[in-house]
C-alpha cells in the first residue's frame, strides 16, 4: 500500500473524540497531517485540538460523508464505533484498524474465543446470553467468578464478583440481563500488556512490556520495565500479543492486556484495538510513542521497533484528587507541587468538569534508573494524596 506522505493538506480522521483521540491528533499534527474528530459531545478533549470536530453521532451518514470527502484515512478512538459506519468508511477511503476486528474487540465471547483459535490461553469463561443458559450453565469451575457484560464495559464498569449461583442470577439481572460472560477469577501475580503495532505489509513492531496495577478495575499505575519481570515471560507475553495481532490480520495499534498467575503462566485478559492507556508513558519514555505508531500504522507509513529511553512510572489522574472530601467543592490539584519534582510530564486532557472515577490525566515519570522513577512516582503520590504502590 502507498504511504499518505503528510504534506500540511492531507487530514486524518478519528472517531471519538476522548484523551485518546487528543493524543492521536497531538501526534498526528506533529507529523504534519490535519485531524479531524467525529464526536457527538460538543468541546472533547480531542475536538479542542483538531482542526476540526465534527459533532454528530458516530453513525451520522452526512458526518461520515463529510469525513469521506474531507479526509485520506480514519481510525478510531474507542472500540465501541458501530462497525457499519466504518464498514461504509472503509469502502470509500483507507479505514485502520478494520471493522471486523474492532467488532471482534467489542464482544467478550468473540475476543475470548478468537483468543483460543490463535492458541493464546485465556481465564476459563462460560457465555451466558439468557436465564435459560445462567441456569444451564456448569459453572462449579468458574465460582468464585465476575460476571462482565460482553459489551460496552470498560474502567472495571459492567462487572460484578459472585460467589453463588444465587449471586451470579442477582447480578444478572443488575447488569440488565445482557449477554455477558461468567469468567474463573485467578489470583494474579501481576498484570502485564503489550501494546504492538502492525502494518498493512505485515511488519509488525511493539512497546516495552509494561506492568500494570488496577484500583477499582481502573488503571492506577503503569511500570516500565516490569520489576523484575523474567525475559522469558516478557517475550512470551510480546510473542502472544504479535500472534494475536496477525491471526487478527490486523493493521494498527492493539493492546492485549495479560495476568500472570502464581505459577508464572500467561493469561491473556483482554484487547483493545487501539493506543491503551498502559502505552501512555511512550510519549516521554520511547522514541516513537504509541500515537505516532497509530498514524504511522494508519498512513502507511513505515513502522520502527520502538525503544525505550529509560524507564518509567505512569499514575492516573482520576477525577478524584478534584475532591478533598465527599461535600468539598471540586478544586485544582497543586501541579507547582508535582511539577518541581524532577522527571515529571504533566499531561491533562483538558475536561473541566472532574468526576471520581473519570480520567483527568495522567502523569509519566521519567529518570536514571528505576529505583530513582519510583521514588519520584512515591514522592509524587504522596503530595497528591495518591495510595503508594
Ligand atoms: P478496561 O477496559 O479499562 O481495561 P474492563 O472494564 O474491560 O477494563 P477488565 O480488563 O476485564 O475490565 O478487568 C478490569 C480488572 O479487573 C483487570 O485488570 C483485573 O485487575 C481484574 N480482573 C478482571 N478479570 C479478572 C479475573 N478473571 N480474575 C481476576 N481479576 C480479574
Ligand atoms: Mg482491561
Amino acid at each position: 500500500m502507498k504511504p499518505l506522505l503528510p504534506d500540511g493538506r492531507r487530514t486524518l480522521a478519528v472517531l471519538g473524540g476522548g484523551q485518546l483521540g487528543r493524543m492521536f491528533v497531538h501526534a498526528a499534527q506533529a507529523l504534519g497531517f490535519r485531524a479531524w474528530v467525529l464526536e457527538p459531545e460538543p468541546a472533547s478533549p480531542a475536538g479542542n485540538v483538531a482542526e476540526r470536530q465534527i459533532e454528530a453521532a458516530y453513525d451520522d451518514a452526512a458526518a461520515l460523508a463529510e469525513i469521506a470527502a474531507g479526509c485520506v484515512a480514519a481510525t478510531v478512538e474507542f472500540e465501541n464505533v458501530p462497525a457499519p459506519a466504518l464498514q461504509w468508511l472503509a469502502a470509500r477511503l483507507r479505514v485502520a484498524p478494520a471493522a471486523a476486528a474492532v467488532a471482534i474487540c467489542q464482544d467478550r465471547v468473540a475476543e475470548k474465543s478468537h483468543f483460543l483459535e490463535a492458541g493464546v490461553a485465556c481465564a476459563p469463561f462460560a457465555s451466558i446470553e439468557s436465564a435459560a443458559e445462567l441456569e444451564a450453565a456448569s459453572i462449579d469451575g468458574l465460582l468464585p467468578g465476575i460476571l462482565k457484560t460482553s459489551r460496552l464495559g470498560y474502567d472495571g464498569k459492567g462487572q460484578a464478583r459472585v460467589e453463588t449461583r444465587a449471586e451470579l442470577r442477582a447480578a444478572w439481572q443488575a447488569l440488565g440481563g445482557v449477554p455477558c460472560v461468567l469468567e474463573k477469577r485467578l489470583a494474579l501475580a501481576r498484570e502485564l500488556s503489550v501494546i504492538v503495532a502492525r502494518g498493512s505489509d505485515g511488519g509488525i513492531v511493539h512497546l516495552p512490556v509494561q506492568q500494570n496495577l488496577h484500583r477499582d478495575g481502573i488503571l492506577a499505575v503503569t511500570q516500565v520495565p516490569a520489576p523484575g519481570l523474567d525475559d522469558r515471560l516478557a517475550q512470551q507475553a510480546a510473542a502472544r500479543a504479535e500472534r494475536m495481532a496477525a491471526s487478527l490480520d490486523y493493521v494498527g495499534v492493539l493492546c492485549v492486556e495479560f495476568f500472570v498467575l502464581a505459577d508464572g503462566s500467561l493469561v491473556a485478559n483482554e484487547m483493545a484495538p487501539r493506543p491503551h492507556n498502559s502505552g501512555h508513558y511512550s510519549l516521554d519514555a520511547c522514541d516513537v510513542s504509541q500515537f505516532e505508531l497509530q498514524v504511522r500504522a494508519l498512513a502507511g507509513l513505515p513502522l520502527v521497533q520502538p525503544r525505550l529511553l529509560c524507564p518509567a512510572v505512569m499514575l492516573n489522574l482520576l477525577g478524584d484528587l478534584w475532591f478533598s472530601g465527599p461535600d468539598a467543592a471540586p478544586s485544582t490539584p497543586d501541579w507547582a507541587a508535582v511539577l518541581a519534582l524532577p522527571g515529571v510530564h504533566l499531561h491533562l486532557y483538558g475536561k473541566t468538569e472532574p468526576r471520581r472515577g473519570r480520567k483527568m490525566g495522567h502523569l509519566t515519570l521519567t529518570g536514571a534508573s528505576a529505583e530513582q522513577v519510583r521514588a519520584t512516582a512515591l514522592q509524587v503520590a504522596q503530595r497528591l494524596g495518591l495510595p503508594a504502590f
